[in-house]
Formats: C-alpha cells, sequence, structure tokens
C-alpha cells in the first residue's frame, strides 16, 4: 500500500494521496446547495477550494454536491486534470476547467500509480462510480446510485474497501439496498459515505455498519492510512 492515505472531505468527497499523486473524488467544499437549492451545511469545509491540490479531480455527476459550480472556479486548476463523465463537461467548461477527459461508464485512466475506471450507477442524470486500485488494493466509490441488479457484478473487481451511499433519498439507495449490496460484493471493508451533509437528506451511519461485519465509520477530516482502514475490522 506503500502509506496510501485517505481523507473523507464530507458528502462523497475523498482525497487520495501517496506522496507523489494525489486524487480526489466529489469535493463539495461551498456552500452553493444553500444558495440555489436553501439546504445548508451541516458541518463546514475542511479546505479552502483555493488549498485542493490535486492532480486529478473525479466528479462521478452533474449535481451541484460533486460538481461544485462555486468552488471549481476557486481552484488553482492549472495542473488540475477533471475527469467526469460528458454530460457535466460543459458546466465544467463554465466554472473555468481547461484540462478535461470524458469519464463515462467503462472509461479507465491512469495517473502515476493510480488506476481508475468508471463503472455503472443508476442516478436522476448520468452517472459513474468509481473504481481505484493502488498497490494491489482495489477500492470502489459508488457516487450517487439507486440500487440497480448491475451493481452486483461489481463483485468481480474482488473489492477490498467500498464506500457507498446511505441516504435512501433523491436518486439514492437506503440502508437495507446498502447493506444487500455489500452482502453481494464482500468488500473486506464497508464504509458509509454520502451523509451528514444536509439536514433534510441524511441518514445515521450506524444504521448502515450494525447489520455488517466489515462496516467502518470513517472519521470527518481525518488523515487515515489505507493499511490502518483495511485493519480497521
Ligand atoms: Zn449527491
Amino acid at each position: 500500500m506503500n502509506g496510501l492515505k485517505i481523507r473523507w472531505i464530507g458528502q462523497s468527497g475523498y482525497i487520495l494521496y501517496d506522496g507523489k499523486t494525489e486524487i480526489c473524488i466529489d469535493p463539495y467544499l461551498s456552500n452553493v446547495v444553500d444558495r440555489i437549492a436553501g439546504r445548508g451545511r451541516m458541518i463546514e469545509a475542511p479546505l479552502l477550494p483555493e488549498e485542493l491540490k490535486s492532480d486529478v479531480v473525479v466528479c462521478t455527476h452533474n449535481h451541484l454536491d460533486h460538481v461544485d459550480i462555486d468552488a471549481i472556479p476557486l481552484m488553482d486548476k492549472k495542473n488540475m486534470l477533471f475527469l467526469a463523465p460528458t454530460d457535466a463537461k460543459e458546466q465544467l467548461a463554465e466554472c473555468g476547467v481547461t484540462k478535461y477527459e470524458p469519464f463515462d461508464e467503462g472509461k479507465a485512466f491512469k495517473t502515476g500509480d493510480f488506476e481508475l475506471k468508471a463503472v455503472f450507477a443508476d442516478h436522476s442524470v448520468p452517472a459513474v462510480g468509481v473504481i481505484v486500485k493502488h498497490s494491489g488494493i482495489t477500492m470502489y466509490f459508488s457516487g450517487d446510485t439507486e440500487y440497480n441488479k448491475k451493481l452486483e457484478d461489481l463483485k468481480e473487481y474482488n473489492i477490498d474497501i467500498m464506500f457507498i451511499c446511505i441516504n435512501g433519498k433523491l436518486g439514492n439507495m437506503n440502508v437495507d439496498d446498502a447493506v444487500k449490496l455489500t452482502k453481494i460484493i464482500n468488500p473486506k471493508v464497508a464504509i458509509p459515505t454520502h451523509y451528514g451533509m444536509f439536514e433534510s437528506n441524511t441518514e445515521n451511519p450506524e444504521n448502515y455498519t450494525s447489520g455488517l461485519k466489515c462496516g467502518f465509520i470513517m472519521e470527518h477530516n481525518k488523515e487515515y492510512t489505507v493499511s490502518e482502514v483495511i485493519n480497521s475490522v
């Protein structure tokens, strides 16, 4: 695992860093959902958009908590490559993104020791989940998705750690569906995500982990090594 580190920055946002390359998935760092939809943050953003130093930012779909249209314009994007479904391309361009590659289902991407792949998701707009492979470890980030039989095929990836939405609203699976899918995929560690950001759209993560031997609740804005996450259950 070579010191690979991971930090949850809220909602579906994660930063992965191995000392050379940094990947960020779905950073939500502004309060744009409050500005546009009247839903304020429950927790402060752990960093300013200007402070994000990732080489690659993955946006799993074009919703405000995944394509943050107030934060992206402020990011230092000179050396930042954005990966997102084609559906989000125009929105990202309007945010000043100049380095973009389409990341639709089936697309693969390599940078440093990271291998990324866009996988199926069933959401209200075109969306993907993300498989991240690094030094023999396979992680799956569900993005936003309803339960769908096609997700069961992900077990073929032999996932070590999965991060799965549990909030049960607005096009996302609920705790029961998330537990069902987790048991089928059978990862070493299963981490609930996409909760604790909006009062009207959250869930108690223990409702998910209590039904699973492999369940683990990550603390917000705490840096973990991936090996300690794997050894946590
Ligand atoms: Zn979302």
